[in-house]
């Protein structure tokens, strides 16, 4: 019996009749996110191991739980990339961009890895659509990536999306925060989820981000953390952003308990919600990352600024919104039909030099019957059909039936692109 191998799991295939869905997408960030004066940017999609320990963070759940980590021939340790603003900067660095020109933005549009529950919204491998400013500390940037946000969504039509806002401080006042953070949760533990007590060991900050709701109580009362933040630095910062967004319209929810997954955020985090998708809701997230440049070695000052869109929740809320992209059809302009062996020798050859000139041309290479060709020509919605039977062999020519009008006639083959150009 033939071994059936079947693909992996949380790791989907992208079948043609879903490509258009992914198409429109793509091409709507193209066109959008240039037009907001960012290029884009590929990285490979395995780095070293520890640029994601470096940036991520050891703590989280991505370096602890869901990197796809191997040793390769040289003993070298290599992860699938879990997320890309850490090879973006990465690539930044290694490119001397922060010496040539520091102020870059860069998209990125890709597959990325992350050993998770497989559930719907929740792959393995999935496809985040990103941006990263570099080299730019400005508020009015936070504020930008958010308005470049509400703009795609519309260009998608997915405009109800809300934005969650929070400025998690830097590294003067964080650390104030978490103080103030374990003194509270230290006597309330008990009440708190198995997860929970190992996010107080080693990264506190998740403990309000947990789903659980036991936990909501506890959490929902804990100290916040903008009543920590330094004023003239991360609270003057968070005004701004907020002023900017004001001034454009857009609105936005700020939630105080919102941190964010990943280490390596300082001052704005957002995440982007949509009230199709249920439980797992965000379509999209980013934040500040002040320190990010600096911890991978290059000057403390430069700043940066980004987001990431989850494509397969793209595509979900699209679906529950019913907005499904008809596949694409192919419809050639000619389609080639042939009877017997030398007849089909010579279609082949016209169909390629069609081809060449730039002509969408079909022909069946399946061994059918005419009347089966003829059926695949009407089906293919072609715009002629072209054939040489036995007769056209003998005279050398072919004969071209015009399917619209249903009109047809005997030519030279050379003549078949003049007609088809006209
Ligand atoms: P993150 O990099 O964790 O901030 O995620 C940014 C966005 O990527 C999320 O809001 C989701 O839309 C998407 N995303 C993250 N993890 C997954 C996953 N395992 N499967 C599908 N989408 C994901």
């Amino acid at each position: 019996m033939a071994l059936k191998i079947q693909g992996v799991k949380g790791a989907a295939d992208i079948l043609p009749q879903e490509i258009a869905t992914w198409h429109f997408v793509e091409e709507k960030t193209r066109e959008l996110f240039e037009r907001f004066g960012f290029k884009e940017i590929r990285t490979p999609v395995f780095e070293h191991t520890e640029l994601f320990v470096r940036s991520v963070g050891e703590g989280t759940d991505i370096v602890t739980k869901e990197m796809y980590t191997f040793v390769d021939k040289a003993e070298k340790s290599l992860t699938m990339r879990p997320e890309e603003t850490a090879s973006v900067v990465r690539a930044y660095l290694q490119h001397s961009y922060h010496v040539k020109e520091p102020f870059q933005k860069w998209y990125y549009i890709g597959p990325m890895f992350r050993r998770e529950r497989p559930q719907a919204g929740r792959q393995r491998q999935f496809h985040q659509i990103g941006v990263e400013v570099l080299g730019g500390s400005d508020p009015q940037l936070d504020a930008e990536l958010l308005s470049l946000t509400v703009q795609f969504f519309e260009a998608i039509s997915l405009n109800d999306i809300e934005i969650k806002l929070n400025n998690v401080g830097c590294n003067q006042c964080r650390p104030k925060y978490i103080g103030a953070l374990k003194e509270y949760l230290k006597s309330r533990l008990a009440k708190l989820c198995e997860d929970c007590h190992v996010r107080f060991e080693k990264n506190i900050l998740r403990i309000l981000d947990c789903k659980n709701k036991d936990c909501r109580p506890v959490i929902d009362k804990a100290p916040v953390i903008l009543d920590s933040i330094c004023p003239d630095l991360c609270g003057r910062h968070y005004e701004v952003v907020k002023n900017r967004l004001k001034l454009l319209g857009i609105t936005f929810t700020e939630d105080p308990h919102m941190v964010r997954g990943l280490d390596y955020y300082t001052r704005t985090v957002f995440e982007i919600v949509h009230p199709a998708l249920g439980a797992q809701d965000a379509i999209g997230a980013g934040g500040r990352y002040d320190n990010l440049i600096g911890d991978l070695g290059g000057p403390k000052e430069l700043g940066a600024t980004g987001f990431a869109f989850g494509m397969e929740r793209i595509l979900m809320a699209l679906t529950k919104k019913n907005v499904t992209l008809k596949e694409k059809s192919l419809n050639p302009d000619i389609f080639l039909v042939s009877l017997g062996e030398d007849a089909s020798k010579q279609n082949f050859k016209l169909l390629y030099d069609l081809r060449c000139r730039g002509i969408t041309a079909e022909m069946d290479m399946t061994g059918r019957s005419v009347k089966a060709q003829m059926r695949s020509a009407n089906k293919s919605n072609a715009r002629f059909t072209l054939i040489r039977g036995e007769d056209e062999i003998k005279s050398g020519k072919v004969t071209l039936k015009n399917m619209k009008e249903g009109t047809e006639e005997s030519l030279d083959p050379d003549k078949v692109i003049n007609i088809l150009k006209y």
